[in-house]
């Protein structure tokens, strides 16, 4: 996949990820107490948060032969990692942002295809390429999960698939997307998020709706505070699982519902705000009707999963990913 497409010269340092390892020298020679100015030095509640929560699944796909980052591409490096799924796949934004590019390679050198580059803050930019349609306007901002455009293969590739980039420190500054994503509670490609105490955002709602059809009586806030995470404890002891707060892969098919048309409860408040996230638009009313249907129907048919109008386990994977 990208055949010769998407190589930059990782020795290059201003291709390396030059941001990282400089901390780390930092940290490492006790310069660190000067990182708080560079504006690294979250106060703890503040870095949990930006940790997890905030960022997810760009799209649904498999990481094909050689498509890993750092692989050789005629004497330079793979910028990114490639996700693989069919022309029309969603993309979507890894994390709430503003659209900076939206343009050919994203005008990075060596790219190709239709491409997005979303700048996050803090130095942390993404970039999405070869899309078939780009469904997001320069300049646009977007929150995590909102869809930006849909997998495609425009460009110098040999078949569809998205290519994700990682920009850390500055733009071109590209680290590995899979170590990246994976430090923020995402598995890249497709699996369960791992969201700690402190997390907040849409999916936090999602488990907070979940918590509350089991009794739980949670005000629906989208913070996991003291409460919450206490709550999830209690769910998880319940439900013979090491109570450590952490809403992760071992908790989350525990927690969700299958749910079809028909159903109605806070369990379906909790589905409709996961659709949303992937930007369904739905009133999170808690009726599993003719919207919600179309709307399940829609997303799963977008991530080339069985459209079947069920949300069961594949579907909320997909859905919070
Ligand atoms: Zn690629």
């Amino acid at each position: 996949m990208c055949e010769s497409c998407e190589g930059v010269d990782l020795n290059d340092p201003e291709q390396r990820g030059g941001g990282v390892s400089r901390r780390a020298l930092l940290v490492g020679t006790g310069l660190g107490l000067g990182l708080g100015v560079l504006g690294v030095g979250l106060p703890a509640a503040q870095a949990a948060t930006a940790k997890n929560g905030k960022w997810c699944n760009p799209a649904l796909g498999y990481f094909p032969n050689g498509g890993h980052f750092g692989a050789p591409r005629g004497g330079v490096s793979h910028a990114g990692q490639d996700v693989t799924n069919s022309t029309g796949t969603g993309v979507y934004a890894a994390a709430a942002g503003t659209v900076i590019r939206r343009q050919w390679g994203g005008g990075l050198t060596g790219r190709t295809g239709n491409g997005i580059v979303l700048s996050h803050g803090s130095g942390l930019y993404t970039y999405y390429g070869h899309l078939n349609a780009y469904r997001v306007s320069l300049n646009q901002k977007v929150s995590a999960g909102q869809r930006i455009g849909d997998m495609g293969a425009t460009g110098n590739v040999t078949g569809p698939h998205l290519h994700f980039e990682t920009h850390n420190g500055s733009l071109g500054r590209v680290v590995n997307p899979v170590t990246f994503m994976s430090g923020r509670g995402v598995d890249l490609g497709g699996g369960w998020p791992a969201l700690d105490s402190g997390a907040s955002g849409q999916r936090v709602r999602a488990i907070q709706h979940l918590l509350n059809q089991r009794g739980y009586g949670l005000e629906v806030d989208g913070w996991l505070g003291p409460t919450s995470t206490n709550a999830v404890k209690r769910f998880q002891s319940a439900s013979g699982l090491v109570a450590d707060g952490q809403v992760g892969p071992k908790t989350w098919p525990k927690l969700v519902y299958s749910l079809q048309r028909g159903a109605g409860g806070n369990h379906v408040k909790g589905l409709q705000t996961a659709l949303n996230k992937r930007s369904a638009g739905l009133l999170v009313d808690g009726d599993f009707g003719s919207v919600t249907n179309t709307a399940v129907r829609n997303f799963q048919s977008t991530n080339r999963l069985t459209v079947d109008g069920v949300a069961g386990p594949i579907t909320w994977r997909a859905l919070v990913g």
